[in-house]
């Protein structure tokens, strides 16, 4: 069914450098980066999208009001039912 797949990409750690220098290094000092081992490189594994899934035990759907608890989350204005939602429909 999902099928992983994996791309070589630029440590996210390091900026493919393999070398890491921090707070805790001295000036002209650095370390080994952990994420890479020092390659500079790491690999990402993922699943390429084919089309959307089923989510058990949904009823509605809503827009979201946000994504931080400081600005306010949960749903926001007026729903719509799931299976409307996955016919294509948009609160
Ligand atoms: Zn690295």
């Amino acid at each position: 069914m999902s099928k992983i797949k994996s791309v070589k990409a630029e440590c996210t750690s390091c900026g493919a450098t393999g070398v890491y220098s921090g707070f805790c290094e001295a000036r002209g000092e650095a370390v080994v980066c952990l994420r890479c081992s020092g390659t500079g490189c790491e690999v990402v594994r993922y699943t390429p999208f084919t089309k959307r899934r089923n989510r058990k035990g949904i009823e509605t759907v809503s827009n979201s009001r946000g994504g931080f608890i400081a600005t306010g989350v949960g749903a926001v204005g007026a729903s719509i039912s799931y299976s409307s939602f996955k016919k294509g429909e948009m609160p």
